[in-house]
């Protein structure tokens, strides 16, 4: 079994990521806590493992993508954990999205258990993860970032390693602040202009091409006038990047007041029971507080 890639976390990212390290030609060793999420991977060839430890015990370079912090924590170190089973020498590579001090915490930890461990968290939405086409941002250090880089590179567009552990997810949080801030931007801007009695559509024909242009407003238009809200990326899990970058920046000590608004408006939307849809419903606190929708004109 040696020589097999491990893939733990089979969910709207980490499903496509881990097919295209076997497009590839990777062979892996998965697993998923709901193990039916690993079925289709399964049938085209993947080992399924049913514990993190029996994939550390198959696997010398290890990915995991899961949702936060204390979920990485109990793939690690919980009962049947990686570090259960962890072959010397192995590197962990955590892509998911959490707070820049628990990635170099578990750096300690995977150290102390003869292993290493990476932040590469990942930009580029459930699109990019199954187009192969998402952006890297990692922190550790130089000798696995050469090991795993051309593994990256069966995932992601570009994968540039930023510096030490804790700096993928110091990029990321970046990343985050940008485009929850421009997210709200386009929701603000089209309540705006529906508001107003201008056709949305026409709206973005007219500025798309101009300064206003954005990756987001791209990837979201067609989803907030489709009224489609189907996640994409949950607001559940874009207010806990949010919740990172908050408590990153206190104890930074940089001020994040941008980033306080859109947490705020996604904290109201969540308490509506909205946590499961798209973050792009983000549109829905402008349009309660101005009476109005954000819709295609007939
Ligand atoms: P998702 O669809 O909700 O998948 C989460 C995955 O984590 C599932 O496989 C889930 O297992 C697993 N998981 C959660 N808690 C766990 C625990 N305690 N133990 C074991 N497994 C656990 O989320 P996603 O959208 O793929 O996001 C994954 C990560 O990528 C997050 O950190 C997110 O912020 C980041 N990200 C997402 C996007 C996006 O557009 N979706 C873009 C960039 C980055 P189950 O199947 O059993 O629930």
């Amino acid at each position: 079994m040696a020589g097999k890639i491990g893939f733990i976390g089979l969910g709207i990212m980490g499903k496509p990521m881990a097919k295209n390290l076997m497009k590839h030609g990777h062979e892996l060793c998965v697993y998923n806590r709901t193990q039916a999420k690993a079925k289709e991977l399964v049938e085209e060839g993947a080992v399924l493992c049913e514990t993190p430890a029996q994939v550390a015990a198959r696997c010398d370079i290890i990915f995991l993508i899961v949702s936060d912090a204390p979920d990485v924590k109990a793939v690690l170190e919980g009962e049947n954990g990686i570090l259960n089973a962890l072959r010397p020498g192995a590197v962990v590579v955590d892509m998911s999205s959490i707070n820049p001090n628990a990635s170099r915490e578990f750096y300690q930890t995977v150290k102390a258990h003869g292993g290493s461990y990476m932040d590469a968290p990942v930009s580029g939405g459930e699109q990019g993860a199954i187009d192969g086409k998402l952006t890297i941002m990692v922190g550790g250090d130089d000798a696995d970032f050469d090991r795993v880089k051309d593994l990256l590179l069966c995932m992601g567009r570009v994968a540039v390693h930023v510096g030490g552990i804790g700096s993928g997810n110091v990029t990321k949080c970046a990343n985050q602040i940008i485009t929850a801030s421009n997210l709200a931007a386009v929701g603000e801007a089209l309540t705006f202009a529906a508001k107003a009695g201008v056709d949305p559509r026409k709206v973005y024909d007219a500025i798309k091409g101009g300064m206003a242009q954005s990756a987001m407003f791209d990837s979201k238009f067609e989803k907030i006038i489709g009224r489609d809200f189907k996640p994409g990326f949950k607001l559940d899990l874009n207010i806990k990047d949010l919740k990172n970058v908050l408590s990153a920046a206190q104890a930074f000590g940089t001020p994040v007041t941008l980033t306080t608004d859109c947490y705020e408006m996604m904290m109201m939307l969540i308490q509506q029971g909205l946590g499961q849809d798209d973050n792009c419903s983000i549109v829905k606190y402008y349009e309660q507080c101005a009476g109005t929708e954000v819709k295609e004109v007939q």
